[in-house]
């Protein structure tokens, strides 16, 4: 590809509304353009990449045995009734109606639209085992998309969809997806973590996200050093440790006034801030309901979502009023007294063993002092509700480490929860209607590009790993307005091309150093310069990576980069 006849308007200024490496160096490669709030629009580059995420995507999917397939964007609500996913995916999913007033939406995901595809077709068990996958983009309006290409509102999934007769036959087409996503994400050159996932509103059971390292990534990734355990910070189980046991004294009403941190009222009283119970206030589908845990902790809203069953939009913080109309103060809310039939009280499990607690009165500048679980106050007890800290051991032990990363892919044992919803069945050898056992994969293809970046750039750039580069090579003319200088180079393009390398060359009548500053915020592996010494067919070889120039023969310079490229396609 001649850079002349290319589409790259590259951007030498930072632009401002870009906070992460990745999503700066895509504006500034021209790989994307921002269109609104997290919609973006490809350009040539940007898409070329995307692609070649895709093709590996697509033969690690085809080489375990799945089939591809392309459904509509836009999804029925029907099938989304059939499943209680309408209301459960609220305002994150994008819905519109068309003129008779019929109700679609931009499909989020596609687990009902696959299972509806399927009923009725897929009829024995000898079609079965069945997996399906598209790359299709997505539609979810983000709370807060951010981060370019990262959270968008559309973005590119690849989603597959298995169907099976038991149990035990989704458990081998998950195991082999889970084969497919190593060779995936291996073969795209990233830093990844496997770990126990989140099954959020999916349902089923068993999930594992793959997690890219990246400093800037919003997950988090909580690890042994040994390998013994792996999770995201919103699965991890807490083992909480108890403060010390103390005598259990009698209740008292203390004045307390203007303390309402857990930090002030633990100076206040002297008391351990583990002791003074943290009172977390929501209205959760709209009725009021108070969460208690030990004041050195965190709420884990995931774990409280699964306790209660509801999705993250049910779930807001509560108003002055209703505390109030509770009979209580804000900032000093407490189960004692309160009545339960007007409010759901949930009491973490480690807070009813823990001794001469303190919480909040229910009254303006006072608390409880000494107060006892089952003594003083009841609620409904979770068995864990805390979000895991750095310090925390695992459940074997073993002290926990965090690290950022970005998830980029996701595999659910999804059981029958949507065969079921959705009445799909099957044949089985004795002629009984049986529910599909089913899975759902997805990789976010898009989000998976700017996890590449994130952890190949450095500050003049983009470094692409060779499997993903746009181009696996570029000739640079240093000036086009000399005739051994062009003839070189596209001698050089003419034969790599033959070659089957894919090379570019800038052939731009522009200044060198734009040239070089573009090659390397554009990142392409392998580079050849041509100057000077084009006359005596000398010429500069370098990589993106080392950077460092040397002096070849161009045919010594042309055999090192065929070499090179076909070494890493193998
Ligand atoms: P997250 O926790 O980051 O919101 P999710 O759990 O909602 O992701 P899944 O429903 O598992 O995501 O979707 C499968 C994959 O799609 C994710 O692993 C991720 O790579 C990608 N993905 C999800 N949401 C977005 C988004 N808003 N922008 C880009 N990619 C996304
Ligand atoms: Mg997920």
């Amino acid at each position: 590809m001649r850079l002349s006849n290319y589409y790259l308007p590259t951007l030498r200024e930072v632009p401002a509304d870009a906070e992460i490496a990745s999503h700066k160096l895509m504006l500034r490669a021209a790989m994307i353009r921002r269109s609104a709030s997290g919609i973006y629009a490809y350009l040539p580059l940007g898409l070329k990449v995307i692609q070649k995420v895709e093709k590996i995507v697509r033969e690690e999917m085809n080489r375990a045995g799945a089939l591809e397939i392309l459904m509509s964007a836009i999804q029925p609500k029907e099938i989304w009734e059939d499943s209680g996913r309408w209301d459960v995916y609220g305002p994150e999913m994008f819905k519109l109606e068309d003129r008779h007033g019929r109700d679609f939406c931009l499909g989020p995901t596609a687990e009902e639209y696959f299972t509806h595809l399927i009923k009725g077709e897929v009829r024995s068990y000898k079609d079965l085992p069945l997996n399906i996958y598209q790359i299709q983009n997505k539609y979810r309006d983000e709370k807060r998309p951010r981060f370019g290409i990262n959270r968008a509102r559309e973005f590119s999934m690849k989603d597959a969809y298995s169907f099976d007769v038991d149990q035990e036959a989704m458990k081998v087409a998950y195991e082999k997806m889970h084969q497919a996503y190593i060779r995936i994400f291996d073969r795209l050159c990233l830093d990844y973590r496997i770990v126990e996932g989140d099954s959020g509103s999916m349902g089923g059971k068993a999930s594992n996200e793959f997690v890219a390292l990246a400093e800037t990534g919003e997950g988090v990734v909580v690890y042994t050093e040994n390998g013994s355990y792996a999770s995201t910070d919103e699965n991890a189980k807490v083992a909480y440790v108890l403060p010390q046991a103390q005598d259990q004294k009698d209740l008292e009403k203390v004045h307390t006034p203007g303390v309402t941190t857990i930090k002030d009222l633990s100076h206040f009283l002297s008391v351990e801030e583990a002791r003074c119970a943290k009172a977390v206030d929501l209205l959760v589908e709209g009725k009021p309901v108070l969460v208690f845990i030990p004041g050195d902790r965190e709420l884990n809203l995931v774990k409280l979502m699964s306790f209660l069953d509801v999705p993250e939009h049910a779930i807001e913080m509560m108003d002055d009023e209703t505390i109030l109309s509770l009979g209580s103060h804000p900032g000093y809310t407490g189960p004692i007294g309160l009545d339960q039939d007007q409010v759901q009280v949930i009491v973490d499990k480690s807070l009813t063993q823990i001794d001469n607690l303190v919480l909040g009165a229910n009254e303006a500048d006072y608390h409880m002092i000494n107060a006892a679980y089952g003594r003083d106050f009841t609620g409904q007890v979770a068995e864990d509700l805390l979000l895991v800290k750095e310090g925390d051991l695992s459940p074997e032990g073993e002290a926990l480490l965090f690290a950022r990363g970005v998830e980029v892919g996701h595999i659910f044992q999804l059981g029958t929860k949507y065969s079921s919803a959705l009445n799909a069945t099957f044949l089985d050898e004795n002629g009984k209607e049986q529910h599909f056992w089913m899975g759902s994969y997805g990789v976010g293809v898009t989000r998976t590009v700017a996890a590449i970046i994130e952890q190949n750039y450095d500050d003049m750039g983009i470094i692409w790993p060779m499997p993903v580069a746009p181009f696996e090579a570029i000739i640079t003319i240093v000036n086009t307005k000399k005739e051994d200088q062009n003839d070189l180079a596209f001698e050089i393009y003419r034969q790599l091309e033959e070659a089957g390398i894919e090379v570019l060359i800038d052939d731009r009548p522009e200044r060198a150093g734009v040239k070089f500053n573009d090659r390397d915020l554009i990142g392409i592996p392998l580079r050849i310069t041509v100057g000077k010494q084009a006359g005596g067919g000398i010429v500069e070889y370098s990589s993106r990576k080392e950077g460092e120039n040397v002096d070849m023969a161009y045919e010594e310079a042309l055999a090192h980069i065929i070499k090179e490229v076909k070494a890493q396609r193998k």
